[in-house]
């Protein structure tokens, strides 16, 4: 699949859910209404959705949500997935998770063939991340890393950077991650969905600001490695680990965007930062036959725009989008 800038789509991020066992600050409302059960597609669905994107070469599928493994009976859509890396046709399932059920799934997901996850972590002190995620254990979290890690899974740590949160635990994080063969990767808070009170504006912490501050204490070197995201890694000389920053909006990197994100109800969204999509659920429930489907992704992706508008200054501190990051799925 090729969109009208030329770009390759070969990634497919699926919600497979928006509700989650967490409820962090800057993600969700702690009064969050979810998208009604009945207009969910069910497992099979996602499957068959997941199925016609494969067959139009999507290479990399990653689960997200909302969590993920809260989704009942998930690991049932996992596996049906990794039948498709058993093919060849598929170079990598993955899924990123707030950690919180991984104790319990890690086994299997390296089983069906998972190699990597991605687990969000924004703080290291056990207090601070029940505040963030409002219903968050970390120890939890932390026994889901040991569960992964010991099951084989390589592990990155995600962590959004949030001003007189998070701010002074970069270099902790760093450490900490690095400590355990972990690769650490900073996110720039994204203007998404209404939050409740807590103020876009008070949260967003330039990661251009957090570059110069890091490199007082630590000598990173720009890397050219890349993980087929918008990361931009840099190696730590003094852990020898891997840092990146995602900067979507100090450094937009749209001209090489890869990928179309879909939602539990078959919505696709062609950028994580507009709102024009495609309903995907009408053309799968309309016949047997994926002819329609895949005429709908075709159109869709002819459709992609050249990128996000986010911009998160003192006139600009609403949403640039209306909905959360948990239903697109970050
Ligand atoms: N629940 C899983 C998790 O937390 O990893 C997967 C879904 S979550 C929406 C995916 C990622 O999006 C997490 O790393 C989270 O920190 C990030 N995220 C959520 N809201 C965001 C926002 N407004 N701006 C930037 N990142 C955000
Ligand atoms: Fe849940 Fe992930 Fe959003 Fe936190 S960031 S509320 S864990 S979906």
């Amino acid at each position: 699949m090729i969109d009208p800038f030329g770009r390759h789509i070969s990634y497919l991020r699926v919600s497979v859910t928006d509700r989650c066992d967490f409820r962090c600050v800057y993600c969700m409302a702690e009064d969050m209404t979810f998208l009604p059960k009945a207009d969910v597609l069910s497992l099979e669905e996602l499957e068959r959705l997941c199925g016609a994107f494969v067959r139009r070469g999507v290479k990399k599928l990653r689960l997200t949500g909302g969590e993920p493994l809260v989704r009942k009976n998930v690991m049932s859509l996992f596996r049906g997935l990794g039948r498709h890396l058993d093919s060849g046709a598929l170079e990598e399932l993955t899924l990123t998770t707030n950690g919180s059920q991984l104790a319990k799934y890690a086994k299997d997901l390296a089983a069906i063939g998972v190699r990597r996850v991605n687990v969000s972590m924004d703080t290291l002190d056990g207090a601070k991340f029940r505040e963030l995620t409002r219903w968050g254990d970390l120890d939890q979290v932390m026994r889901g890393l040991d569960a992964a890690q010991q099951a084989g899974l390589h592990v990155k740590i995600n962590a959004v950077a949030l001003r007189g949160v998070n701010d002074m635990e970069f270099g902790d994080l760093i450490r900490f991650s690095h400590g355990r063969d972990m690769d650490l990767v900073l996110i720039e808070v994204m203007p998404m969905g209404e939050i409740g009170d807590a103020a876009r504006l008070d949260q967003y912490l330039p990661l251009s600001l957090v570059r110069t501050d890091l490199a007082r204490h630590f000598t990173l070197t720009e890397t050219d490695y890349r993980t087929g995201g918008p990361a931009r890694y840099f190696r730590v000389e003094e852990t020898g680990g891997r840092l990146g920053f995602i900067t979507p909006l100090t450094h937009n990197f749209c001209e090489s965007c890869n990928r179309v994100r879909l939602t539990c109800t078959g919505t696709l969204y062609m950028c994580l930062g507009q709102e024009d999509a495609a309903d995907l659920r009408a053309a799968l429930r309309a016949s047997e036959s994926d002819d329609l489907l895949d005429r709908t992704i075709t159109d869709a992706i002819a459709r992609k725009p050249k990128g996000h508008d986010f911009i998160i200054d003192r006139r600009h501190s609403g949403p640039a989008v209306p909905r959360h990051m948990s239903v697109t799925g970050g």
